[in-house]
């Protein structure tokens, strides 16, 4: 006996099968059945009508800076308005003035500016969403970031740790010290109380270079967490390679990234995350290499990078579409990077990602005609219900 049977439905499973006339049932928490209706013959407690809508495994968004107290929409205002970068850091702009406001801010503040914007991700059918910390630099307030993360409701969390974002202020010009404290102190204390699912770094000019992530990388490694990277997204620093040399569940944006990048990331079986919202806000014009991605066969996840400073987006919809008019991307290959290799950018790909016997009992009903619609649409919300297994 199956808790629940849905029927007169649309199955895209994301596995390669899309069945017309299907069925699908959960038990306890997991997909028990799939297949077409007229061989559904097993009993089920409720029996649902989908009404011939279309389901789909809910989706993650495997990369988001989702906690952080104020925005940067004066900053934004200012720029259109002609400010140069000096004139909004002067007006106290930039991500320095996320963090200032994110140390400011209290652990009910957070979560309840946090709990706001997930409502977006609800409504649009997502069940997994991965937070990063990055606006403390500070221990107590890269922690304060991670426990706010883990209260979320709604949606399943899966923490990042990302102390080594950017340079704090009472770091300037001590880079090196800054990785030290972060690797003697903060991560350590952070994976001691159980708040990290994975280590990320910013490998950039900007940020930090290849041996201060190779420093946070061995210590993530000391400490038994997988690691991922924000790679290459404004020169080529070989992030990339760097990342499968430590066989990365992730790298992340990959805009400037080689072919040899490209290579070692497929040898070492990390996924590449594209990151379209930040590309369009930035107003980027280097595109990520697509075509050495699907020739090497790396698998392509997708992510809304949600964070006030470059990618205010709030919509994995969205982020589908301009996966797929700024970079080309396949409506398939769309879908595919926000269910199952996002499943797989966070290493849940055994319980996650599609719709098979044995999996999370986490699916979206679509009032569509075609899976291609909800990449196809901008501005559309045609989610009709979510169905997430509580615990994982
Ligand atoms: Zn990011």
């Amino acid at each position: 006996m199956h808790d629940a049977v849905w029927l007169n439905a649309k199955l895209a499973t994301m596995t390669g099968a899309v069945i017309r006339d299907g069925a699908l049932a959960t038990s306890g928490g997991r997909i028990s059945w799939v297949g077409e209706r007229h061989q559904w013959n097993e009993k089920a407690r409720s029996e649902h009508d989908a009404r011939g809508a279309w389901i789909l495994p809910a989706f993650i968004d495997c990369h988001t800076h989702l906690v952080y107290a104020g925005n940067r929409a004066h900053e934004f205002e200012l720029r259109l308005k002609g400010a140069s970068y000096e004139e909004i850091a002067k007006a106290g702009g930039g991500i320095l003035s996320t963090v200032r406001a994110t140390r400011g801010a209290s652990e009910k503040e957070l979560v309840a500016a946090a709990q706001r914007r997930l409502s977006r991700w609800v409504a649009e059918g997502a069940t997994v969403v991965e937070v990063k910390s990055g606006y403390g630099l500070d221990r107590d307030t890269e922690l304060k970031m991670l426990r706010v993360a883990r209260l979320l409701a709604g949606v399943t969390v899966r923490t990042t740790f990302l102390g080594a974002h950017t340079l704090p202020e009472e770091y300037q010009g001590r880079a090196d010290a800054y990785i030290d404290f972060v690797c003697e102190e903060v991560l350590p204390a952070a994976a001691e109380e159980k708040l990290v699912d994975a280590v990320d770094v910013f490998c950039e000019r900007i940020a930090f270079s290849r041996a201060q992530t190779a420093r946070v990388f061995d210590c993530a490694k000391r400490l038994g967490l997988p690691v991922k990277l924000h790679a290459d997204q404004l020169s080529d620093l070989g992030g990339a390679a760097l990342a499968a040399e430590y066989g990365a569940l992730s790298a992340d944006h990959l805009e400037y990234s080689s072919e040899q990048g490209v290579a070692a990331l497929a040898h070492a079986g990390s996924v590449a995350v594209l990151l379209p919202g930040a590309f369009y806000f930035l107003r980027e014009a280097r595109l990520p290499p697509i075509a050495a991605l699907r020739r090497n066969g790396v698998p392509i996840a997708l992510a809304t990078d949600h964070n006030p400073g470059s990618s205010p987006l709030s919509s994995p919809l969205l982020a589908m579409n301009m996966a797929c008019t700024l970079f080309r991307l396949t409506p398939e290959e769309a879908l595919a990077g926000f269910t199952r290799n996002a499943a797989r950018a966070l290493g849940m790909q055994a319980t996650h990602g599609t719709l098979e016997v044995g999996k999370a009992a986490d699916f979206a009903l679509w009032e569509i005609d075609s899976p291609a619609e909800l990449v196809y649409a901008i501005g559309a919300a045609p989610c009709v219900r979510r169905e997430r297994a509580d615990k994982w």
